[in-house]
């Protein structure tokens, strides 16, 4: 009898640990294939002429398929590395090693689904399955104590009704090896020119260098505990102070699980008894986003029916806002921090984006594109979700949350070194 062999595609789940597909896989297979592609659709420019992704988030992006790989090989095992779409890639390589099945995560948003449909119906055509996997959230989706379909549109309800009703599953076993077919063309890790960007330059005033990869993700995961960041109060935390854990770019490629930070937060406290939950309710938010995607898929904004072309005033404003040069100290030095590391937190997203769609009265949509070329953690649900709060046009009915806080932009005093960028020097010197 021939051997089974699954083919393991890596998406947005970059680790070893906590990873179903891959524990699966290797309980059902007698050999596994772990693959890799790098799609070309996720480095074009849009319409607009942004592109897709910026050099930060690729050069993570390539780091992190780097680690994987390390990791993979410290296992006995290989990642295939691929540049192309992977509608064709997958059944090209389904046919080489001569896969039984092919296992991935499922995704939420539409770009995202559709390219998997494209794989499910390729695949299709060589008669192979793609089984789809849940494992992006920290709850899982069939431990809801509702259906998708009646998911709470308040956060409020879905918190309370989540927290009450259901548990976090324990992180899946890793694995101690895997056995893999001979491979006889691995392929290379693209270089960033390849991918058609250029190196980033690193700002030294960045809140942390970001390394991508599991490896470096599990290590930031003890520095945050090592760190006062992560004291906060049982109320939670407040925006003078910086709680942030900034796991996120981690998060958003899995290089990181949720399951994984949830478990050690729960052990931090227990063994500390120094509370650090707020996090948890930060993890809920991206589940929140998350499942909202998944229960309204492309209705998501169903109340937005503008589509209005920017006048000429509307997109010189644009410009203004992107370079950071509205002459808001706190809006564009937190603009200036975001086009020079690809990161900025929580509360200077709310106060940009905020900014952009009430006070310049600009398409959101525009905000949106924008930081998904910038933000090194960009993640669809989160990113859209988040904006569509900003923008009003959520489902939650009570989605004023940010709206409130635009107009402190203009009171709040920065201290942010990135303000120096845009005063001039005389200025800036005091
Ligand atoms: C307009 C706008 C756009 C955003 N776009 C993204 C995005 O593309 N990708 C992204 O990961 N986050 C996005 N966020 C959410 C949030 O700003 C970041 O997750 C957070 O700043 C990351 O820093 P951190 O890891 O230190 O977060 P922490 O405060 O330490 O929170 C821990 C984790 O919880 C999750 N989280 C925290 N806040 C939110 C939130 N409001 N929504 C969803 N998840 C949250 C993140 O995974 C984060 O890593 C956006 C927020 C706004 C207002």
């Amino acid at each position: 009898m021939s051997e089974k062999i699954i083919l393991v595609w890596f998406r947005n789940d970059l680790r070893i640990h906590d990873n179903e597909i891959l524990l699966e896989a290797i309980r059902k297979a007698d050999k596994v294939l772990p693959v890799y592609c790098f799609d070309p659709y996720y480095f074009q420019k849009t319409a607009d002429g942004i592109p897709k992704t910026g050099n930060f988030r690729a050069r993570f992006l390539l780091e992190s398929v780097a680690d994987l790989r390390k990791n993979l090989r410290a296992l006995g095992s290989e990642l295939i590395i691929r540049i192309g779409n992977p509608a064709e890639i997958l059944p090209q390589l389904a046919e080489e090693y001569q896969v039984n099945e092919v296992y991935h995560h499922r995704e939420v948003a539409y770009e995202e689904t559709d390219i998997s449909e494209q794989v499910e119906t390729a695949l299709w055509k060589i008669r192979l399955n793609l089984k789809h996997f849940i494992g992006h959230t920290l709850y899982h989706k069939e431990d809801l104590p509702f259906p998708i379909k009646d998911i709470p549109d308040s956060f409020a309800t879905f918190k309370k009704k989540v927290e009450r009703d259901s548990n976090v599953r324990p992180c899946i076993d890793t694995p101690e090896n895997i056995n893999t077919p001979e491979i006889a063309d691995a392929g290379e890790l693209p270089t960033l020119q390849q991918l058609g960007l250029d190196e980033p330059v690193d700002d030294p005033r960045a809140a942390i260098k970001f390394t991508g990869g599991e490896t470096a993700a599990l290590s930031r995961l003890q520095e945050y505990f090592e760190s006062s960041n992560a004291v906060t109060t049982g109320k939670g935390r407040n925006v003078s102070a910086d709680h942030s854990s900034k796991l996120s770019p981690w998060i958003s490629l899995g290089c990181i699980s949720m399951r994984q930070v949830y478990w050690a937060v729960i052990k931090h406290e227990q063994e500390t008894h120094i509370h650090t939950g707020a996090l948890l309710l930060e993890l809920l938010w991206r589940d929140y986003f998350r499942f909202m995607f998944k229960k309204h898929g492309k209705k998501f904004f169903a109340n937005d029916d503008a589509e209005t072309e920017p006048s000429a005033r509307q997109h010189a404003l644009f410009e203004t806002w992107k370079n950071g040069e509205t002459g808001i100290p706190f809006i564009d030095a937190s603009m200036h921090e975001l086009n020079a590391t690809g990161y900025i937190g929580n509360f200077s997203r709310q106060m940009v984006a905020g900014y952009l769609v009430r006070d310049l009265g600009i398409d959101w949509k525009k905000g949106v594109a924008y930081f998904e070329e910038k933000l090194i953690d960009y993640s669809p649900a989160s990113n859209w979700g988040n904006w569509a709060f900003v923008a009003g046009l959520g489902h939650d009915p009570r989605d004023n949350r940010y709206f409130n806080i635009t107009k402190q932009a203009t009171e709040l005093e920065t201290k942010s070194d990135f303000i120096s960028t845009w005063l001039p020097e005389t200025v800036a010197a005091g």
